[in-house]
């Protein structure tokens, strides 16, 4: 403020609080409201539509704006603040207003942010929060560290790859909320956090402060940092940030996986977003359904993390893999009792929430409630456990479900059956636990029998039988005679004050009570927060204990749901080792197969690296490609996520990269053409894949010149075949493609059956051996509802293209083949011609057929221009 003197106190009280907070929204504390102002008012006003006012008025008679929010309401307005990606500072009144010289002192109490909440209203569903830090760099590309703090996971590990891309692909899978990131390269805005606003669109960005010195770490993250040279940075920064924004939760955060998430299954950004793992690849459709929404039959909050978490990070290890399927087998072997197994498990709640939230001194006394009850149904559900087959996994999990020692028999003791609302309500243990509560409960009964007692005595004495005991807050107790019965009024009574039908007076003996009574309720309440807090001790005491509950039951849920599906829909165990196949029978697409049901048809995959590992597929659009290549990542991504899959037989050599690039919509309009993102996306895959990858392309060289497509086409086939050695199946329209991998060993070609009828054709979506060059793009292009002219306009020069034989050059020498029906050939200019067909085209005179001699004649040409100018095809 350049002028001291042109603000108010209050508002210069406000400044402060905001240079001391630089980028956060402060909100202020006055009387019943929090408030804003200046430009934080407009903006608050602008986002949570409330009413800007306007305040005081400065030596210059100019009015500061104003916008507030009343404190009851807070948690909801802060909800959607984090939500819109701002970090908030709530600022308190912190002494009493009454007991105040000139302004109340005011700090803030607590910061807010995206990363950083664990109230339930604010986090808004059981999904993972997620908090990143980033650090840019060094030989291996960087490092990152991410925190869910309301269920007390930290992981971490180094960047997928160089550059920032390397660093945002091992992020992908978390989604996080919120991101701290320290760049390598100066520019601003660098390129690390443009590519995170792209790719995390939702999350709240900010540089990455200061780490904390590794001695400051808490013990249970004391080994996070010094593994290897820098390594620690993002952990550190992330404990710094940590520090400033939840101090009581850190030392509850522990590394859940101290091998970092080395051993999963990399699905870089593209692939999380082309194969609709755990979000819609557009997610402005609601109807978008994901892998997790069909498979999310989980019936807890733990649960549902833990499977979202699993399908991101598919692992990497045949033996965990099979740990996890021999759990699922024993579970589905259960058959009724698995049920019941479930329905225990429902009725557990989000137990890790519910302990951040004493951890963190914001939680309210009903949800220790739930805790127990949580506690009591996790005993149950380890009961129920024993009594069926069990395997390793099931067995360390079972241990893991005892309920902290002590703790529920402690909860249960101290707590009554329901508990108030709040903690001021009183109330909130049973008798008998905290005595000292109780002898001040009992000396504020008695005081108020007393009352009653003194109430009696007054009016027999004073013969006045409609002498009450009355209480308001400015004079207290008092009792009230109406003023007919003044004159009986006896002489140790006071007067206190007047009202209309009344006069009211107290006494020695009425103050004397009333003193009691207040004294008895202080004391009281005092008791019973220090009785309270000593419970929320005893329980943050046993924190990470309920973590780690959580955990176990999050993985037992999920191995639960496995189980459930597989014997719901039939899947099958896969086979999964250390081969390199990929092996299916029968394969269905988990996603659109139980949408489809019986009109979904199965398909087989049969991908071998060390012999044919790459399937070429041609046909037309429509026919099937892309839900074929889909269906093969999805099925990779639950076996090795430890689920069974949809198909009569799977064998599944590990994969360790899984890289997809579907269409070439999505990231138009980031500002690179689409030629350019297919480029880029192609040469990310050529450059990380290797022979542990599995490798799914469609349509590659497309969305530039056919010449320039095709040959890009070709030579990354070529590289995929003869240096990444990947298993890779590509879809493409380039015929071209198919003859010359002929001259490849580890490539077949394949297609998609089509059937033709008189009305046009069919796709029977079965994948058969071989190639196909129809595209039948004028087909497609009538079922997508092109109108009729174009579309006769489309089969004339179609027509005339093929019957001139309009040829592409040929990729095997000395061979000239026209690539009919191609939309390749769509693409190269139309000529004129001279075809006998053409001629009868042009003198059809459309206009004076009948409907019936005009299909008669439609079909007689299109005869006619499929007997005398189509090559055989070649035999399957
Ligand atoms: P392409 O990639 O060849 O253009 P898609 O894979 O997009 O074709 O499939 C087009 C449509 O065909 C899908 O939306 C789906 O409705 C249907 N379809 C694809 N595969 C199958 C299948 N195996 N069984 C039944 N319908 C399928």
């Amino acid at each position: 403020m350049s002028e001291a003197s042109a603000v108010t106190p209050l508002l210069e009280q406000y400044e402060g609080v905001k240079a001391r907070y630089p980028g956060h929204l402060v909100l202020f504390r006055v009387g019943d409201f929090y408030e804003t102002f200046g430009e934080d008012a407009r903006l608050l006003s602008r986002e949570l539509d409330v009413v800007l006012t306007a305040r005081g008025a400065d030596a210059r008679g100019e009015r500061t704006p104003m916008a507030g929010v009343p404190h009851h309401a807070v948690e909801t307005y802060l909800g959607r603040l984090v939500r819109k990606g701002f970090k908030v500072a709530l600022c308190d009144q912190v002494e009493d207003a009454r007991f105040a010289k000139g302004l109340v002192r005011r700090e803030v109490t607590r910061v807010v942010t995206p990363g950083t909440i664990v109230e339930d209203r604010l986090l808004g569903g059981p999904d993972h929060s997620f908090l990143a830090s980033l650090v840019e760099g060094g030989p291996e590309g960087g490092a990152y560290a991410v925190v869910d703090i309301t269920t007390g996971e930290w992981f971490h590990g180094p960047a997928d790859g160089p550059g920032p891309e390397g660093l945002v692909s091992a992020l992908a899978p978390f989604q996080p909320r919120e991101i701290l990131y320290v760049a390598a390269g100066r520019g601003e805005p660098s390129r690390l956090a443009s590519i995170l606003r792209r790719e995390f669109p939702s999350a709240r960005l900010e540089p990455a402060p200061p780490g904390l010195a590794p001695s400051e770490l808490p013990r249970s993250l004391a080994s996070v940092a010094g593994a290897a040279p820098g390594a620690g940075e993002a952990d550190l920064r992330l404990a710094a940030y940590l520090r400033s924004t939840q101090p009581r939760l850190l030392p509850y955060l522990e590394l859940v996986e101290p091998g970092g998430t080395r051993r999963r299954l990399v699905l870089d950004p593209r692939t999380l977003r082309h194969l609709e793992i755990n979000r819609p690849m557009n997610p402005d459709d609601p109807k978008g359904t994901t892998l997790l929404d069909v498979t999310d039959f989980t019936v807890t909050a733990p649960g549902r993390r833990t499977l979202s978490f699993w399908l991101a990070h598919p692992l990497a290890e045949v033996a965990e893999i099979l740990e996890r399927q021999d759990a699922v087998e024993a579970l589905r072997s259960r058959g009724a009792a698995l049920d019941e197994l479930r329905g225990r498990l429902h009725e557990i709640a989000d137990l890790a929430r519910i302990a951040s939230r004493i951890a963190g001194r914001r939680v309210r006394p009903p949800e220790l409630g739930v805790l127990r009850a949580s506690l009591e149904a996790s005993r149950r559900v380890r009961e129920t456990l024993a009594e069926g087959t069990i395997s390793p996994r099931l067995e360390r999990l079972s241990d893991a479900l005892a309920p902290p020692a002590g703790l529920l028999e402690r909860l249960s003791s101290a707590l009554p059956e329901t508990l108030p609302v709040t903690e001021d309500a009183g109330d909130l243990f049973r008798s008998g636990h905290a005595p000292e509560v109780d002898r001040w409960r009992a000396a504020e009964r008695e005081a108020l029998r007393a009352l009653q007692e003194l109430e009696r005595r007054e009016q027999a004495a004073s013969g006045i039988r409609s002498l009450k005991i009355g209480y308001n807050q400015v004079f207290g107790y008092y009792f009230e005679v109406t003023k007919p019965h003044l004159a009986r009024v006896p002489p140790h009574f006071r007067r206190r004050q007047t009202v209309a039908q009344a006069e009211r007076f107290t006494s020695e003996a009425l103050e004397d009570l009333e003193h009691r009574i207040r004294e008895a309720r202080e004391e009281a309440h005092r008791a019973e927060g220090a009785a309270w807090e000593e419970i929320l001790e005893g329980v943050e005491r046993e924190v990470p204990a309920v973590y780690r509950l959580a955990r176990a039951v999050g993985e037992l849920d999920v191995l639960a749901t496995f189980a459930h599906l597989a014997g719901a829909q039939g899947l099958v165990r896969p086979i999964v080792d250390d081969s390199t196949l990929l092996v299916v029978r029968e394969g269905r697409h988990p996603i659109l197969g139980p949408k489809l049901g019986a009109e979904f048809v199965p398909n087989d995959t049969e991908l071998d690296a060390a012999k044919e590992r790459l399937l070429v597929l041609t046909g037309p659009n429509m026919s099937g490609k892309s839900t074929y290549m889909r269906q093969v990542g999805l099925l990779v991504v639950l076996a090795q996520a430890g689920a069974f899959v949809p198909a009569k037989f799977a064998r599944i050599g590990l994969v360790t990269k899984l890289f997809t690039r579907m269409g070439f919509t999505d990231e138009i309009g980031r500002g690179k053409s689409s030629f350019m993102v297919e480029m880029t996306e192609v040469a990310d895959i050529l450059r990380a894949g290797d022979e542990r990858s599995l490798v799914l392309l469609d349509e590659v060289g497309r969305g530039t010149s056919t010449f320039d497509g095709l040959a890009i086409a070709w030579a990354t086939l070529r590289h995929l075949h003869d240096r990444t050695r990947a298993r890779a199946i590509l879809a493409t329209h380039y015929h071209q493609l198919t003859d010359l991998i002929g001259g490849l060993p580890g490539a077949r070609n394949a297609h998609f059956a089509v059937k033709e009828e008189a009305g046009g054709i069919v796709f029977l979506h079965r994948l058969v051996p071989g190639s196909t060059d129809r595209s039948y793009g004028v087909h497609v292009a009538r079922l997508a509802g092109l109108p009729d002219d174009v579309l006769q306009e489309a089969e004339r020069l179609l027509t005339a293209l093929e019957s001139e034989g309009v040829a592409l050059p040929s990729a095997r020498r000395g061979r000239a083949r026209a690539p009919r029906y191609t939309q390749a050939v769509l693409l190269t200019e139309s000529r004129e011609n001279g075809s006998v067909l053409e001629e009868e085209l042009r003198r059809i005179e459309v206009d004076r057929l009948s409907a019936e001699e005009a299909a008669t004649k439609l079909r007689d040409l299109a005869d006619r221009a499929r007997r005398g100018h189509r090559p055989e095809e070649p035999p399957p």
